[in-house]
């Protein structure tokens, strides 16, 4: 059975846990994958890595995936935003691709901040959301054209202060021409979406991105998933597991990926565990 996380953090950016920490309480819940992915430096990120900080993340993640691999396989990642793309893909065995930020009308707005700045964002765009969703997915699907990228990070992170329909409701009509358009455009490109629970162990959302709108219409197109917890903190890193996978199969999904040491592989859903 597989037990995955492909998104985690540690103390090399935003994270509370050492990277061995996190190896440890991964190995505690049973999980047999787990790969980490630092925020890549970014100028406009100052949670992010700094340049220097690669050569430490990189060893220490390495010196962990050699001291516990009879205990578990682990995967060098990074989170690139797209607004700085890593120069090479090398060292890394796969990367997260995610957009984090909105530049508009001269000014950098984090996406991901709080309700006050989502706010911000939206009158930048006039006060109307569907602008603003329009630019965030238009510039979303340029990971199309980045090959170094294998998944889309929390697709529709837009919506993350949204969870009571405030801003707009999930199943708007034009918003949901925006975020398919963008979807086909990446499952055209093979690119694998992820599941992720991070905004529900921080108290923001119930249910993972991408909305189950948008996860029944990538699974509609044949697209490809995994399930991701986004771990920021150690004692979430199965965060909502077992309520996505029930999300998931409601959606029709048969397959998931998994990552091994050949690569991405679609593996029957019936082979992962949570
Ligand atoms: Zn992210
Ligand atoms: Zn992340």
């Amino acid at each position: 059975m597989i037990k995955q996380n492909l998104h985690t953090h540690s103390t090399y950016c935003d994270g509370k846990d050492r990277i061995e920490e996190m190896v440890q309480t991964a190995i505690e819940k049973g999980f047999t994958v787990l790969g980490f992915s630092g925020h890549g430096p970014c100028l406009v990120d100052e949670v992010a890595m700094k340049e220097s900080d690669l050569p430490n993340y990189i060893k220490d993640i390495l010196e962990a995936k050699e001291k516990y691999k009879d205990q578990i396989q682990i995967f060098l990642g990074i989170e690139e935003d797209i607004s700085q793309r890593i120069p090479s893909k090398e060292p890394y065995d796969f990367v997260i691709g995610s957009k984090h930020f909105m530049f508009i009308k001269n000014q950098v707005k984090n996406v991901d901040y709080s309700k006050e700045m989502a706010q911000e964002i939206v009158e930048l765009y006039d006060g109307d959301f569907l602008k603003y969703a329009k630019d965030y997915y238009e510039d979303l699907k340029n990971i199309a054209n980045y090959p170094e990228v294998d998944i889309v990070g929390h697709l529709d992170l837009l919506m993350k202060f949204n969870e009571d329909e405030s801003f707009l409701s999930f199943t708007d009509p034009t918003y949901l021409s925006y975020a398919k358009d963008c979807i086909d455009v990446l499952i055209k490109a093979g690119k694998i979406f992820e599941v992720n629970t991070g905004a529900i162990s921080r108290g923001y959302r119930t249910k993972p991105y991408p909305h189950q709108t948008l996860l029944a219409y990538i699974q509609e197109k044949g697209g490809k998933i995994l399930l991701n917890s986004d771990c920021h903190n150690r004692v979430n890193l199965d965060c909502y597991y077992k309520e996505s996978m029930e999300l998931i199969k409601q959606c029709g999904f048969k397959t998931m990926m998994t990552l091994t040491t050949e690569g991405f592989k679609e593996v029957p859903i019936d082979r992962f565990t949570v």
